[in-house]
């Protein structure tokens, strides 16, 4: 990797963190069986504890910048895991980002982070450049031309992007209750048309008004989750500015990475940020029209049982559809290895992490596993995919629930 220097982290930025946040960590090691990298490994340094002493240490002066270092930060998945289950409140997600961040400025950049960073600012902030890979995918995928598909295990098979209904505006189905603004993403629409599509419809029946802000962009969330914090704040103010053009009651949000992003990074409009099942299982939706006969489990997004603390609300739903037979799975709010494009650049700890998820998902043997952030959808299909059992079918929740009415 080539490190060049022997720096203290600094830690700078409005919300970085400071010592008294790093100390808040009692090292009582509550917090070590539910990280997914220390159950794989059972080593201190792949855990939250070891991980906050090293940056600690590294913060004071008292460690240097290490290739050593820079793996056991580089292994985390950023899931959040275990600040949830902190007693002591350590705000775990910050000191990660803000530790990644600090990796990026002081390692000599290698290939693979680099080509990684490159893409991300040249796709995932640009609506129509990543609009024109999706469709030279979907078209090599037609055509079996595996020289034009980008050769990755967790890509899923693309069926054509999803595009807001004319005027940008969804009109509510009965009464109008709420005006809503839509946050499209940036693979959402490329990777999961359908759960944009059921998205889109259940807030409908819930009798919003769906107002789609032309301009928006990718969130920044990969972006920040990865140590560019400068491309994240960029796409920050785009969206700000985009989102602010009209009025409205909230934005919702069906990815939970983006929605967990926008609530932390988006002062001006944290406030009204809802995840889509938070907000269907607060407001109401109409008596479901049909039975949905399906054995289902569900697998929790971290950035939504972890960052934003929702847990009940997708299990209520999906409880609440006649004929679907709902069935939980061991460890469901445990990561699946996928965190963003963690499968990418940490693929033999990712799959580690998968065949454990794979075990506890097709012993409840499901027909359908849901879930509520592309991330973990590709990864569990590429796991089922990899073990020959396409048969389990991966949905986002939206879909599932949609499928009622
Ligand atoms: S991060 Fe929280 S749970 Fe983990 S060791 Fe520190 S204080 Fe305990
Ligand atoms: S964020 Fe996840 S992987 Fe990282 S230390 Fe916390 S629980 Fe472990």
């Amino acid at each position: 990797m080539g490190l060049d220097i022997r720096d203290p982290g600094t830690f700078q930025g409005p919300d970085a963190p400071s010592d008294d946040d790093l100390s808040t960590c009692v090292h009582c090691g509550l917090c070590l069986n539910y990280c997914p990298t220390f159950r794989v490994t059972g080593l201190e340094t792949e855990s939250p504890r070891g991980r906050i002493y090293l940056m600690t240490q590294w913060k004071r002066g008292g460690l240097p910048f290490t290739e050593e270092l820079v793996r056991h930060i580089d292994l985390c998945l950023g899931c959040r895991t275990c600040e949830a289950v902190c007693p002591s409140g350590v705000p775990y997600g910050r000191i990660i980002e803000h530790g990644r961040a600090e990796v990026e400025r002081l390692r000599r950049p290698n290939p693979k982070s680099l080509l990684v960073r490159q893409t991300m600012r040249q796709l995932l902030g640009h609506p129509v450049r990543l609009q024109a890979a999706g469709a030279m995918t979907r078209l090599g995928q037609a055509l079996r031309l595996t020289g034009l598909v980008p050769q990755s295990r967790v890509l899923p098979r693309l069926t054509g992007a999803y595009r807001p209904p004319a005027g940008r505006v969804a009109p509510p189905i009965g009464e109008r209750r709420f005006r809503v603004a839509f946050l499209l993403g940036c693979v959402m629409p490329i990777f999961y048309r359908p759960a944009h599509e059921a998205s889109v419809k259940l807030l409908q029946l819930a009798g919003c008004e769906v107002w789609f802000p032309r301009g928006q962009r990718c969130c920044g969330a990969l972006f920040a989750h990865n140590g560019d914090l400068e491309g994240a704040r960029g796409l920050r103010e785009v969206n700000q500015r985009a989102f602010g053009m009209e009025d409205f009651d909230y934005l919702l949000v069906n990815s939970a990475g983006c929605g967990s992003h926008l609530k932390d990074f988006y002062p001006n409009l944290g406030t009204r940020v809802r995840d889509l099942f938070e907000f269907l299982a607060e407001v109401g939706l109409p008596e479901p029209r049909q039975e949905v006969p399906l054995r289902v489990t569900y697998q929790d997004a971290c950035h939504l049982v972890h960052a934003q603390r929702i847990r009940k609300p997708p299990r209520q739903l999906l409880k609440s559809i006649p004929g679907l037979e709902f069935v939980e799975m061991a460890h469901a709010d445990i990561c699946c290895g996928s965190a963003g494009i963690y499968n990418a650049v940490q693929p033999e700890m990712s799959e580690r992490i998968l065949a454990e998820k794979m075990e506890d998902l097709l012993s409840v043997q499901p027909q359908v596993v849901v879930t509520a952030n592309p991330g973990c959808q590709m990864q569990l299909e590429a796991g089922l995919r990899a073990r020959g059992r396409q048969e389990v079918a991966v949905k986002h929740l939206a879909e599932v629930i949609a499928a009622a009415y």
